[in-house]
């Protein structure tokens, strides 16, 4: 018998982190590849930003701190989210936790019980269902068409909502597809979740800032401020400040939430890193002048991605309103023969073809819940993207 509990025998490891330590085999193996499968900036956290963190092991900022985090960062995080968000939160409504990551975890693991559901709309970030499960919840898979740019659609959720339903997790701009929402469709979306008083709603805005089109974003409880009491608004500094590293994320929300997070902290973790939350202080509270001119070099990537990709025979790719992914259709490949002979017939095989054939490493739609379709990153050099889509397209031209 193992001797790992169930609720642990239920996950599977992240498919990304599975890819990162592939790609670190490989190039041990001295083989040449091209990594289309970076879930990160590229860039390094700004120098400012860096000088914070060291300043703070200078001044002794070397102790725990408290549980929920700070009090220089909660305030730093409560302005950020009235004057980016328009929302009105106090530090008091706010816990600093390892990543926006752990907050969504924990907030599953305060709220969900065993025969409760959890609404995932795919394509979604591979962790959230394997979430759902390692806290005794039913992921409830809603699939969501290329057609409606993946977006989820008021029909749909509405048809998932069950009286078990304990949370809709909303993520946009949306991994792995860049989906963004008009004011419009968030109001419609809200108009369903006013009708089901028992659905919670998880908001995960990592990509928030990573935003090509012209819509004015706003947040889903500036639309609807009535879901305010139950509604988690989960954000971080990851990947607006390039800080993956330093593991600073946050939840903000109901009191009941908040104090049940801060209870699972005392016990497991403490408060995070006093010099990441430090240098989070320094990132929230000055201006991220950098961030124009990322989000330019991203929608430049993008756009060359969507190009060149749409010129390979059997690939068809949308440009994303938003973060730092492709998701393109490979459903022309499928059924398609490598030289070995071998027959494509998942995308998972079309990857696999990629990176044997090709040297480019992207990530099979399977994980992301929506096929046959794949992942690519543009958080690498114009130069990068187009030697990978030209490496994507000799190995395509192969099969026959
Ligand atoms: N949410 C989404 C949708 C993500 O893609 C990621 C990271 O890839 C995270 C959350 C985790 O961010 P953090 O580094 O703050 O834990």
């Amino acid at each position: 018998a193992s001797r790992i509990s169930s609720r642990i025998r239920r996950i599977k490891p992240s498919p990304s982190a599975a890819a990162a330590e592939r790609f670190a085999a490989l190039r041990r193996e001295g083989r040449d590849i091209i990594n289309l499968a970076i879930g990160e900036p590229d860039f390094d956290t700004p120098a400012h930003i860096r000088q914070a963190g060291c300043d703070a092991i200078e001044r002794g900022e070397t102790r725990y701190t408290p549980v929920a985090g700070t009090l220089a960062l909660r305030q730093a995080i409560a302005a950020k989210l009235k004057r980016e968000n328009g929302l009105d939160y106090s530090p008091r409504d706010i816990i600093v936790t390892c990543g926006a990551k752990h907050a969504l975890f924990n907030a599953l693991s305060v709220t969900v019980e065993e025969g409760m559901e959890v609404i995932i709309p795919a394509p979604f970030w591979v962790s959230y269902p394997d979430m759902v499960l390692a806290c005794d919840g039913t992921p409830v898979i809603v699939q969501c068409r290329e057609e409606d740019d993946f977006r989820l659609t008021p029909e749909a959720l509405e048809a998932a909502i069950t009286p078990k339903t304990r949370w809709l997790v909303f993520n946009s701009p949306t991994n792995p597809t860049g989906t963004t929402y008009t004011p419009a469709q968030l109001r419609a979306l809200a108009d369903v979740l006013m009708r089901h008083p028992q659905v919670m709603v998880l908001t995960d805005d990592i990509y928030e800032h990573i935003r090509f089109d012209d819509v004015e974003a706003q947040h889903l409880l500036v639309i609807e401020p009535a879901l305010r009491d139950r509604t988690l608004l989960v954000n971080g500094v990851s990947k607006t400040y390039a800080m993956t590293g330093w593991r600073i994320g946050y939840a903000a929300g109901p009191e009941d939430i908040i104090g049940a997070l801060d209870m699972l902290q005392s016990q497991s973790t403490s408060g995070v890193s006093s010099m990441s939350q430090a240098a989070a202080v320094v990132a929230l509270n000055s201006a991220p002048t950098f961030l124009p001119e990322w989000v330019a070099t991203y929608r430049k990537r993008r756009d060359t991605a969507v190009r060149l990709l749409n010129e390979i025979p059997g690939i068809r790719a949308r440009a994303p309103g938003g973060a730092f992914y492709l998701y393109p259709h490979c459903g022309g490949l499928i059924g398609k023969r490598t030289p070995a002979g071998k027959v494509l017939e998942t995308d998972n095989d079309v990857v696999i073809h990629f990176l044997e054939a090709g040297g480019v490493m992207v990530l099979a739609g399977t994980a992301y819940g929506l096929s046959p379709y794949f992942r690519m990153s543009t958080a690498t050099s114009v130069e990068q993207i187009e030697e990978g889509c030209r490496r994507i397209a000799a190995a395509v031209a192969e099969l026959s």
